[in-house]
């Protein structure tokens, strides 16, 4: 899908997936317009698809390119969009239970420019991907390390919509954690350099007798779709859920920990390494709180419950 400036996109149409031509001065490569969403197509024991609140994904992004001054495709043409292209790739979504088909829609100013200032045109595309586990453990609980010098996002900054720049900016401490056995790092906030903030690309949360707490939605972490939806079923379920500040000295008695997200869905942690100290988690981490939360979220992600809260669409 093609856009100019202060325009809707075009029609968009479907192409093999390939290399594309690119200015070398399109504002994504200078100037870092381009905003990206992830969502995930499941194949059910009857063959269908089911899709996961692609219209939640559709949202985020307009307000993502909202703040990175791009044209937006409508909620409409966003669904249109993953819709056509995952039934175009219907043979590379997996079996039920052998993983899903990742989609990865994407904005980006295409068109040239050479002074600081939005692109001229804009191309909106979207392509997917057979994925399995995120993580090398599977589903076995996760390690994390708090970052205390570098910071992922700022107030007043882009943390809160899904930028490619904000991915640049995690590479650093993702690789180092990585080089040392650690799974991801865990960001704190860059004010106080003690509330939690989110994991590099999925949002975190603290159970502590059965109080499940997240860090709020303030303009500096990312609002997952996952995070929402596990909000209500937690709810739903007769947890209480608080969205506050969390502070990093609550890892140290917490009961469980765990992370949501489009790729890692709900991932338990086994262990938090700051100030260098390691704090281990109840049964390595399979706590029954994430436990519980990953089996009924995924079980209506892949069609195996009734969808009371209408969250899946359904694809033949
Ligand atoms: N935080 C960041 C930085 C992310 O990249 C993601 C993945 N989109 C999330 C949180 C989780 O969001 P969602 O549940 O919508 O995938």
């Amino acid at each position: 899908f093609k856009c100019t400036r202060g325009r809707e996109f075009s029609k968009g149409e479907l192409k093999r997936f390939g290399n594309i031509e690119i200015s070398p001065s399109a504002g994504v490569l200078n100037y870092g317009q381009g905003l990206f969403e992830g969502l995930k197509a499941y194949r059910k024991q009857d063959g269908n698809i089911l899709l996961f609140r692609p219209e939640e994904n559709a949202l985020r992004m307009r307000l993502g390119a909202e703040r990175m001054c791009m044209p937006s495709p409508t909620v409409e043409q966003f669904v249109e969009a993953v819709k056509a292209t995952v039934l175009a790739n219907k043979r590379w979504v997996p079996p039920p239970g052998k993983g899903a088909l990742y989609i990865r829609p994407l904005i980006m100013g295409s068109g040239a420019v050479l002074g600081l200032a939005p692109a001229p045109e804009f191309t909106f595309l979207v392509y997917v991907s057979p994925v399995g586990n995120y993580f090398k453990e599977g589903v076995a609980p996760i390690h994390l390390v708090v970052e205390h010098e570098l910071h992922r996002a700022t107030p007043g900054g882009t943390g809160s919509v899904k930028t490619i720049g904000n991915y640049a900016a995690v590479l650093k401490a993702l690789s180092a954690a990585k080089a040392k056995g650690y799974s991801d790092v865990l960001y704190l906030d860059c004010v106080h350099k003690r509330y939690l903030e989110e994991v590099s690309a999925c949002n975190i949360f603290v159970v502590k007798d059965n109080v499940i707490s997240t860090p709020a939605i303030k303009g500096t972490i990312l609002p997952g779709i996952t995070r929402k939806s596990i909000i209500d079923i937690a709810r739903s379920q007769g947890f209480q859920v608080e969205e506050r500040h969390v502070a990093v000295d609550e890892l140290l008695d917490a009961d469980e920990v765990f992370c949501t997200g489009t790729a890692v869905v709900v991932s338990p942690v086994g262990s938090i390494t700051f100030m260098g100290n390691r704090v281990s988690y109840r049964d390595g981490g399979a706590g029954v709180v994430s436990q519980h939360l990953y089996s009924v979220l995924t079980r209506l992600q892949m069609g195996l419950t009734e969808d009371n809260m209408n969250w899946t669409v359904e694809l033949r």
